[in-house]
């Protein structure tokens, strides 16, 4: 990663509790009322933005509550419900996969395991950790978005590029008690401030000017 500048452990945990302190009331972004309605939302969700994902999902909460609806779905139909989210044909055959194993496993509940949650088409580790905390308040891990990645670039918190090795080491140094809320902290951080082109490094409070001075970057950095 060129010029990267990773962030002593002491350093990085003060990073973090900052910004958790200052974005504490940050909340999970996209609507649901069920496990059910999480995991379709966060299927959905994926290269979509989170207005599109929310503007989509009031009228197939509607149509569709149960697992056992979604396994009975006709693709076409449900397809076209949701056909303002990206790649949303293929969205549409892993929510039916899914909701098909867990009507078919877990008796129409929405599995409480990493494991199990794994084995769902449409689930890799940063949606099974958004399920897990936000449906069950289970933490085990950090769900790792684009936001997770490029501020833990940028900040000097993980050397890695890879999702499931930025959680690792993001976790190895961590305190648990901030895992549950990071991803969210981070987005509020990443659309106020530290922007995805243009971060306004001059503003931050672990900024260049501020007392702190936490982050490696100068105030010029475009991206990670
Ligand atoms: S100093 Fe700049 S790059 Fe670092 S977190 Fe703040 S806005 Fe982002």
């Amino acid at each position: 990663m060129k010029g990267f500048t990773l962030l002593d452990r002491g350093k990085a945990r003060q990073a973090v509790e900052l910004l958790e302190q200052e974005y504490k009331d940050s909340k999970y972004y996209l609507n649901f009322k069920t496990p059910i309605d999480l995991l379709v939302a966060a299927i959905l969700s994926a290269q979509t933005r989170d207005e599109v994902t929310n503007s989509v999902t009031p009228e197939l909460f509607k149509k569709y509550k149960t697992a056992s609806d979604y396994a009975n779905a006709k693709p076409d139909e449900l397809a076209k419900l949701i056909s303002r989210v990206t790649f949303f044909g293929n969205k549409a055959k892993s929510i039916i996969k899914a909701c098909t194993i867990i009507n078919e496993k877990y008796k129409g509940q929405v599995p409480r395991k990493m494991e199990e949650l794994l084995e769902l088409p449409g689930v890799g580790r940063k949606t099974a950790n958004t399920i897990l905390i936000n449906a069950y308040g289970i933490v085990e891990g950090i769900p790792v978005d684009t936001w997770v990645i490029k501020l833990s670039g940028r900040i000097g918190l993980s050397k890695e590029s890879d999702p499931d090795k930025i959680e690792t080491e993001l976790t190895s140094y961590i305190d648990r008690k901030y895992w549950k809320n990071i991803t969210y902290v981070f987005k509020n951080h990443g659309k106020k401030i530290c922007q995805s082109q243009t971060p306004v490094c001059s503003k931050c409070l672990i900024g260049p000017n501020s007392s702190h001075r936490l982050c490696p970057q100068n105030g010029v950095s475009k991206s990670k």
